[in-house]
């Protein structure tokens, strides 16, 4: 199997690749490293199982070089990882979500590739949606343009599926953490308190609640569902089976990074930042259906992630 990883060198891509290598596929990855690291995929690139073209999804050309090379299917991961981003510049998830979906699609139906697995977010939900969600919630209605994207790329890759005969898995994921971190609450509270060990400025009043996922479960379970789910269109949430609040894991980091005396200071407010959803726990049912469950839950998940990004700080 010949595997194209978008955004392979990102943190859920590089982990997903080692995977993908130790069961013997062999994998492409197209990457810009705007917020990948080379560093995640080297090893495999000098054995020579990575072929990394360095390329942007929204060139076409790019695509389509990486596209053209015997791929069997498509892990379509990369994105903007910054919510608050969008809210910023607001085409950036128009243009690094929604049109590069589309470019991904097109040079797959050119090239003949029929298969494709999609990182979507639990965000397509909205706020308002019964928790745990089920897959089967509607209708979804995102409040981030991060979250618009996201829905727009589902509906792209379900109309290729009706059109042109691809084969697809979507899985909606929690929040995905862990070992090679590169953004989200964990790894700001480690440099907050690495600049400033006295105090911890929480966004929010702390009372955010949100299922965490461990991301070798994540790609556990992406491949274990590809293996077991065979529809034309696969639509799975991903996540653990309970949440943790901000305020804990706030108390975890600052215990983990022996902080003790640090101030946990909260801007209140019941949200993180514009776009963000405060509560948000997925169900899971589907997933564990099929076999697969979780080797950690939210809070051991934020702890194992919290030692793990504090000694690659310290390696930095
Ligand atoms: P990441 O930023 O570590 O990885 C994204 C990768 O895509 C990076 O390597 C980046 O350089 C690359 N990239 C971005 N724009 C590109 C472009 N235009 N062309 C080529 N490469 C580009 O993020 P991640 O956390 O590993 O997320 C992977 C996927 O999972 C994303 O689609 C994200 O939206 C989705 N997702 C992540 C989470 C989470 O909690 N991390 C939750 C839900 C969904």
């Amino acid at each position: 199997m010949r595997a194209l990883v978008t955004g392979g060198a990102g943190f859920i891509g590089s982990h997903l690749i080692d995977r993908l290598i130790s069961r013997g596929d062999d994998v492409v990855v197209i990457d810009n490293l705007s917020s990948g690291q080379l560093s995640f995929i080297e090893p495999h690139v000098k054995t020579g199982k990575v072929v990394l073209v360095q390329g942007d999804l929204c060139n076409p050309d790019d695509v389509n070089q990486a596209m053209a090379m015997d791929i069997d299917c498509v892990y379509h991961l990369a994105a903007n990882p910054d919510i608050r981003l969008g809210t910023r510049v607001t085409d950036t998830d128009l243009k690094q979500g929604t049109i590069a979906t589309y470019n991904v699609l097109e040079a797959m139906r050119s090239n003949g590739v029929v298969n494709i697995a999609f990182a979507s977010s639990s965000v397509v939900y909205g706020e308002d949606a019964p928790m745990p969600t089920p897959e089967d919630h509607g209708p979804c209605m995102p409040i981030s343009l991060y979250g618009a994207s996201k829905q727009a790329g589902e509906g792209l890759i379900s109309s290729w599926v009706g059109t042109f005969g691809a084969k697809a898995w979507i899985f909606r994921f929690a929040n995905i953490i862990g070992a090679r971190g590169t953004h989200g609450v964990i790894f700001d509270f480690i440099h907050k308190l690495k600049k400033d060990p006295t105090r911890l400025e929480v966004l929010g009043n702390g009372l955010q609640e949100k299922s965490y996922m461990e991301v070798g479960d994540c790609v556990d379970a992406i491949l274990h569902v590809m293996e077991h789910a065979k529809e034309q269109l696969n639509l799975y949430n991903l996540g653990s089976h309970d949440t943790c609040s901000v305020r804990r894991i706030a108390e975890i980091v600052v215990e983990v990074t022996n902080n003790h005396g640090a101030a946990i200071e909260y801007t209140g407010g019941e949200r993180g930042w514009a776009g963000d959803i405060p509560r948000a726990r997925l169900g899971i049912d589907k997933m564990l259906n099929t076999g697969f469950d979780v080797q950690m839950n939210s809070e051991a998940a934020v702890r194992h992630t919290a030692k793990c990004l504090l000694e690659e700080i310290g390696t930095e």
